[in-house]
């Protein structure tokens, strides 16, 4: 049996030499026929250079190296593009995963027979408003996408060959692998973990990419959006015909001609429903863009094995 670790790294230099230690010895203690291949996601401080240092006396680490920065779920899909494990674990770099619960993985995923065995978060350690921006997204993403065990769970999970062969089967441009990684099927197991806080250095996510990511999982998985065109639609119907009703009968009473609020107040109201829709179709059809322009997901520039 062999085991594949993949790690994204971006500007990780200060936690990759613990980080990779860690990894190796968890590792060898399960066996020694495992590969970690470590994908340099475009960095642009001593990353790389430290995980060829590592590379020279670890002959199983493989490091595949990006031409710039394509995102951590780019990496992802890099690492498991080029990885030939039996089963396959992805996990941060950054040691908020903890890479002691790899075995507690593996025995779920072969004891208990899963195809993909997920870490479940039980607690963050990301401080107060980010912890509550991602419980926010956890829960919309439950509600609209209709996946409701996908709460609290990333990136962190591993799974067997046939699992991994269909996730790598979809190639669609904005990926949000959590989501997809519940869209296969197959059979799937938690094992629950409190998550740490990041070993050293700053978050790499910045805000504007957390919400890339969470607007491409949103609107990967849910029509809620374009299909709340219709039913604001069907409502504003309602409402207008009650309001026609109100302006005959103000007519034909003669309380008041059409006032200048209420023809204002249309013109608002048109006005932000109308922006709100143009917003949401613009995602689709940016989105319906980027995917026909089939560019490729990431570009290498070196790998070394
Ligand atoms: N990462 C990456 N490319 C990026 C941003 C991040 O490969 O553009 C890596 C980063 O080095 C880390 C992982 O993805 O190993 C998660 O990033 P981070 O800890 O910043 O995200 P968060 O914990 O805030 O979700
Ligand atoms: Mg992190």
């Amino acid at each position: 049996m062999k085991l594949s670790l993949i790690i994204p790294v971006y500007n990780e230099e200060e936690v990759i030499d613990l980080l990779l230690r860690r990894a190796v010895d968890v590792l060898s203690g399960i066996t020694e026929n495992f590969e970690i291949i470590c994908v340099d996601d475009g960095s642009s401080d001593r990353t790389f250079e430290k995980l060829v240092g590592f590379h020279s006396h670890e002959r199983r680490l493989k490091i595949i190296s990006f031409s710039r920065n394509f995102g951590h779920q780019a990496a992802y899909t890099a690492g498991l593009d080029h990885s030939s494990g039996d089963y396959v674990v992805m996990m941060d770099g950054d040691l908020q995963d903890p890479p002691e619960l790899i075995p507690s993985l593996l025995e779920k995923a072969v004891e208990g027979g899963y195809d993909i065995v997920h870490a479940r978060r039980t607690g963050r350690n990301d401080g107060f408003f980010k912890n509550l921006l991602f419980e926010t997204f956890h829960f919309l993403f439950k509600k609209l996408s209709g996946m409701e065990e996908a709460r609290n769970v990333g990136n962190f999970s591993l799974m067997n060959r046939r699992a991994l062969v269909a996730l790598l089967s979809f190639r669609e441009k904005s990926r949000y692998l959590p989501g997809l990684r519940f869209f296969i099927g197959f059979r799937q197991g938690f094992v629950d973990y409190e998550r740490d806080a990041r070993a050293k250095g700053e978050a790499k996510m910045r805000l504007s990419a957390l919400y890339r990511l969470a607007m491409d999982a949103i609107f990967s998985f849910s029509e809620l959006p374009i299909r709340l065109c219709f039913f604001t639609g069907i409502a504003g119907m309602l409402i207008c015909f009650f309001a026609f009703i109100y302006v005959l009968v103000s007519k034909f009473t003669g309380i008041a001609p059409f006032g200048w609020s209420s023809t204002t107040l249309s013109i608002y109201f048109m006005g932000f429903i109308q922006l709100i829709f143009l917003g949401i179709l613009g995602e689709y059809v940016f989105r319906t863009y980027h995917e026909s322009q089939n560019r490729p997901v990431y570009l290498i520039r070196e790998i070394i094995e």
